[in-house]
């Protein structure tokens, strides 16, 4: 099934997010998690895909098709461009329809300056594009509320976003964030600018202080000072850290379903306890 059909149903959409295990850890351990995840009944799951500029294998795909075939979840699977062939994407797209997965979050991926790039596709839009004239996949793309950190500013990013959606991005999923007021001013922008698609909200609960700085400094999202205070508080109590982090992002999506957004796209590291905690709190606001 095609994540598109979720979205004008009247409720809000749910879905997750995982990534592959380390090379050195079995496939199964991932297997065990999503077992958990689907307990929750999530509207669909999006599997990472080389993150970090690595040039990745089929585990993407195989991870996608158990969820489609095997717990008969809508699934998504990230494909990245940036040091890919035209004709290693044709053969990535032919494992995805063999396997069962209809949805792909086209992304450019980040650039490794140690790993020379192809140029294939420049940007996301471009394999997006490529991506609809080969195959009859849903397509969605990634989007940034605080601007993604190469762009000139806002309304370049924001004219770029246009670009991938005319291209064939059907749905945006977003970078995640800690203010919703940004959210809320980047989804007006971009109804503003023409972007009409669903846009779901990212939303990455804390699991631990060092985590969480890393990705920020990855990603550039600002902290508002009450996150920030949190952090401080109880960054020596891991315990009361992921209550906390739970307790600020649950209350973060309480306020973006109460505000209508369109979907709640929640980073789950691969941690089902957190996810269980959060869906539960929330199941019945969507
Ligand atoms: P693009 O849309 O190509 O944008 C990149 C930059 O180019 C932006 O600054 C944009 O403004 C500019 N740009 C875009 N189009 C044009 C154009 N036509 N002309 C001029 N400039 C343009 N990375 C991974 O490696 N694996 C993953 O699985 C993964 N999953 C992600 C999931 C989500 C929800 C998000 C938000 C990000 C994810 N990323 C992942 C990270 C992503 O790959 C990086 O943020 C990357 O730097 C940009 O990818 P993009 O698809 O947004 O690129």
């Amino acid at each position: 099934m095609k994540i598109s059909s979720l979205f004008g149903q009247g409720k809000t959409v749910f879905s997750f997010e995982v990534f592959p295990p380390k090379k050195t850890s079995p496939i199964e351990t991932i297997y065990d998690t999503l077992d958990k995840l689907k307990e929750l009944s999530p509207d669909f799951i999006s599997v990472t895909y080389g993150a970090g500029g690595n040039i990745a294998d089929t585990t993407t795909c195989d991870i996608a098709s158990y969820i489609t075939r095997k717990l008969n979840i809508i699934s998504a699977a990230h494909l990245t461009c940036a040091y890919s062939t035209k004709d290693g994407v044709l053969e990535q797209l032919a494992r995805f329809k063999e396997s069962g997965v209809e949805n792909i979050l086209a992304l450019r991926g980040d650039i490794n300056p140690d790993i020379q790039r192809k140029h294939d596709f420049e940007h996301a839009s471009d394999l997006t594009a490529f991506i609809k004239t080969n195959g009859d996949f849903h397509v969605s793309g990634a989007c940034y509320p605080e601007c993604h950190i190469e762009a000139e500013n806002m309304v370049e990013d924001i004219k770029n976003l246009k670009k991938k959606v005319d291209c064939g991005a059907e749905h945006l999923m977003s970078q995640l964030f800690f203010d919703n007021a940004v959210f809320y001013d980047f989804i007006e922008k971009a109804r503003i600018a023409g972007i009409n698609v669903p846009i779901e909200a990212g939303i990455m609960p804390v699991v631990n202080a060092k985590q969480i700085q890393k990705m920020v400094s990855m990603c550039g999202a600002s902290l508002p000072a009450k996150f920030t205070k949190i952090m401080q508080r109880y960054e020596n109590n891991p315990e009361a850290l992921r209550d906390a982090g739970i307790a600020y992002a649950t209350d973060q999506i309480v306020d973006l379903i109460s505000n209508g957004v369109d979907g709640i796209h929640l980073y789950t590291m691969n941690n089902p306890y957190i996810a269980k905690r959060i869906s539960e709190s929330i199941k019945s606001l969507l």
